[in-house]
């Protein structure tokens, strides 16, 4: 008797959605991806993978073309808002984890994350976007388009990020995504003004009174630099940024830096196209699954990018669903494992950049002196205190055994 490979629905073309379509079909499955938007190119500002996305991008065969595409970053350099050094973290990251943190254009990631996708004969679907799951007893789960078509497979995973539609059919009533009360608005500039700054391949964090604003390299091309200033709302969100136009928010940023030091003026004086983003998370949800229905990325655990995480655990997400589909026949019982074993780390990563984000919000000049002091201090003090976060390796981890009571509702 010949069995068909089981088929797996994939909503969102992201980073974790084809990444675990082509871990997937790898790992025999049959698997086809629906994104909401037409396929298009150079969309996005700039982010920075971790040595443990790194390793998953390694996995499906991208880490080399996206160290040459990207910049490897060598360390995370902070400063007061007058330019006083801080410290630095995250040196050698090469050397300590086996892969380095790589800046690099999100289009550049999306774009070579897809291509592989399609290299390997993965079913790729733009403008299908998801309204409706039907997930019915002895019969296929079936996605229901905005279009009016439908697809019909084994299980779904929603890789469909912080808006997540499948959030809402698996779980319903839990929490919308919250507001943060940062606005981000960010952008490339060229490499020349960085270089003439004799900025190092690090990303340089400046905390202010008000506010905070970054900047490094991302691609080895003439505008191959990124820049980004978070701000706290001031009850101007970020919908009301999004409708003034590209002069009106440069006026507002250099208002905003004004006094800041070298080179953050210059850089927002060449900032070719401000995109401008809420800063949104969701610290936890009640369940991450419902039937054969599963959230991964963002959708499950969305994280505000204060730690730098989120694009990195959507990837780590990918490879150990795979795994675990791999280990348990039972998609139920997988899915379950696989939400105690990610949830913890996720979560904690979640609460992080939240803390982390706080750090960027309004301060008094004493409270902005004193948190900048205990920046200085704590940062040699706490050099391996990320290692949690970075070597952690897909490859490595072991799904933790089922519970007795998890047994017993199965048998149920
Ligand atoms: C300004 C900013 C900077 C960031 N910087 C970093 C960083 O430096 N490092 C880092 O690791 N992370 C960073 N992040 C976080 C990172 O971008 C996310 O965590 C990551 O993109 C999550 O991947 P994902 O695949 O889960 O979701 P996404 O990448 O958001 O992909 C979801 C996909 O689903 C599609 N979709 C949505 N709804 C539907 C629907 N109904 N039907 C079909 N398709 C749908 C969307 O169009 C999208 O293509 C940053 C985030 C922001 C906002």
């Amino acid at each position: 008797m010949t069995h068909r490979p089981r088929k797996a629905l994939v909503i969102g073309a992201g980073i974790a959605g084809p990444v675990t379509a082509i871990l997937l079909k790898k790992a025999g499955f049959d698997v086809a991806v629906y994104e909401a938007w037409p396929y298009s190119t150079g969309i996005g500002g700039g982010l920075q993978i971790a040595p443990n996305g790194m390793r998953v991008l390694a996995e499906v065969g991208l880490a080399g073309e996206l160290i040459q595409g990207g910049s490897v970053c060598e360390s995370i350099d902070f400063y007061s808002q007058s330019g006083s050094p801080l410290g630095s973290i995250n040196r050698n990251m090469e050397k300590r984890f086996g892969l380095p943190s790589v800046s690099m254009r999100r289009a550049m990631l999306n774009e070579a994350i897809v291509d592989k996708a399609w290299s390997c004969c993965v079913e790729m679907h733009f403008e299908k976007r998801l309204v409706r799951i039907e997930d019915r007893p002895d019969q296929a789960i079936v996605a229901h388009f905005a279009d009016g078509s439908s697809a019909e497979g084994d299980f779904m995973i929603g890789a469909d990020g912080v808006h997540s539609a499948v959030r809402s059919h698996v779980a319903p009533d839990g929490p919308m995504p919250s507001d943060t009360g940062l606005v981000g608005f960010g952008g490339f500039v060229p490499r020349a003004l960085l270089e003439a700054a004799g900025t190092r391949p690090s990303l340089a964090m400046t905390f202010g009174r008000s506010g905070f604003f970054g900047y490094g390299f991302c691609a080895p091309d003439a505008h191959g630099a990124m820049c980004w200033s978070s701000q706290p709302t001031h009850d101007i969100d970020a919908a009301t940024f999004r409708a003034m136009d590209q002069a009106a928010l440069k006026r507002h940023l250099k208002r905003f830096h004004a006094g800041w030091h070298d080179p953050i003026p210059q850089l927002i004086d060449a900032l070719e196209e401000i995109i401008v983003t809420p800063t949104l998370d969701v610290a936890t949800l009640p369940n991450w699954s419902r039937g054969r229905t599963l959230l991964i990325g963002d959708a499950a655990h969305a994280t505000s990018p204060h730690a730098g995480q989120g694009a990195s655990i959507a990837l780590e997400d990918a490879y150990r669903l795979v795994r675990t589909l791999q280990d348990e026949p039972d998609i139920g019982i997988a899915f379950q494992n696989f939400e105690r074993e990610r949830r913890p780390r996720a979560e904690r990563l979640v609460a992080l950049a939240r803390r982390n984000g706080n750090q960027k919000k309004e301060f008094s000049r004493t409270a902005a002196w004193i948190r900048d002091h205990m920046i200085k201090l704590m940062l040699p003090l706490n050099a391996r205190g990320q290692d949690w976060i970075y070597g952690y390796d897909v490859r490595e981890v072991r799904t933790p055994p089922q519970t007795s009571g998890q047994r017993y509702r199965k048998a149920a």
